[in-house]
């Protein structure tokens, strides 16, 4: 028997699959070739009353972050949109939302800026309007008072990672909106003595409309992975405009002559918070790669 299905969760040695019947099964991999992520879509066999991963198949996109010993670390792959939540306690770290834009621009995920416990007030909108300005959509939600559904909307047939830093909201939003049923097959946790402390790893959760959230833990040191600063580059999605304009094709726009950035910063068509995330950003990169 071969089947297909995507993966939900991914522990040590196994990873939870859930099939085109809705069903979630416990499964092993068949080599150290194979290790399946969150959101990989997979075939699987059954032999003696044990199901095995024998393939995956080629994804879409990859999600990942730089983990402490400075490797690449995945934390899911396939997804479509990257769901960035602030909110107003904790205060939004506008720095860490750049990067997060700027990762997600990278990778070419659509993008959605979720402000949520509005309940407490409306403060920042300065802020937000130039990022809806810019081109990116900002999400008003509050779980207190039960504003969620526009939310829903943009998670609507896509798959969507929720990040932020500890304490936005992010759990409170995925149970508001989760409708999570639940029919596990196989019990291979026990024979493997894995799969059951799953807390610190991403999670695939299928709620209303369509739509698909991967649940990651709290990712409050979250650093998205950049190759190069070539990419940090391409990670503020307003230079666009300006930089065909910059008298050097490969300029960095940090210190070259007639940047057209540095110009657009000056006559205030660009902002200069941006700006200087962006400086920021392009430094602690070459700094690391060096
Ligand atoms: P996470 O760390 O991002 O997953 O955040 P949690 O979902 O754990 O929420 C952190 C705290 O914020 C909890 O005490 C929630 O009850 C609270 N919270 C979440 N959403 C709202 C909201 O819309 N309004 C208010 N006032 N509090 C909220
Ligand atoms: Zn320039």
């Amino acid at each position: 028997m071969m089947a297909e299905g995507v993966v939900i969760s991914r522990h040590k040695r196994d990873a939870l699959v859930k099939n085109i019947k809705a069903e979630e099964i416990s499964c092993v991999f068949k080599n150290r070739d194979i290790s399946p992520i969150v959101g990989d879509r997979v075939s699987y066999i059954e032999k003696h009353n044990t199901f095995i991963i024998t393939d995956i198949f080629p994804r879409i996109s990859e999600f990942s972050r730089i983990n402490k010993k400075g490797m690449k670390e995945y934390i899911a792959v396939n997804i479509t949109q990257l769901v960035i939540v602030i909110s107003i306690i904790p205060r939004p770290d506008w720095f860490l939302l750049d990067k997060y834009l700027s990762s997600s621009q990278i990778n070419q995920f659509k993008t959605v800026i979720v402000f949520n416990k509005i309940d407490l007030g409306e403060p920042h909108q300065k802020i937000l309007n130039q990022y809806r300005s810019i081109g990116y959509k900002v999400i008003n939600t509050s779980v207190l008072n039960d504003d969620t559904a526009g939310l829903l909307t943009e998670l609507s047939n896509e798959t969507s990672v929720l990040i932020g830093q500890s304490g936005v909201g992010k759990s409170s939003l995925i149970n508001k909106l989760g409708n999570i049923k639940k029919q596990v097959i196989g019990d291979l946790s026990r024979k493997t003595n894995t799969g059951k402390h799953t807390t610190t790893t991403s999670k695939l959760l299928s709620i209303n409309n369509n739509a698909s959230i991967i649940d990651s833990p709290g990712v409050r040191s979250y650093a998205p992975y950049f190759n190069n600063t070539n990419e940090v580059l391409k990670g503020f999605i307003e230079f666009g405009d300006f930089e065909e304009s910059c008298r050097f094709i490969n300029c960095s726009h940090i210190s070259e002559p007639d940047c057209a950035i540095k110009k657009a910063v000056a006559d205030k068509k660009i902002n200069k918070r941006r700006y200087e995330n962006f400086k920021k950003l392009f430094n602690q990169i070459e700094a690391i790669k060096k």
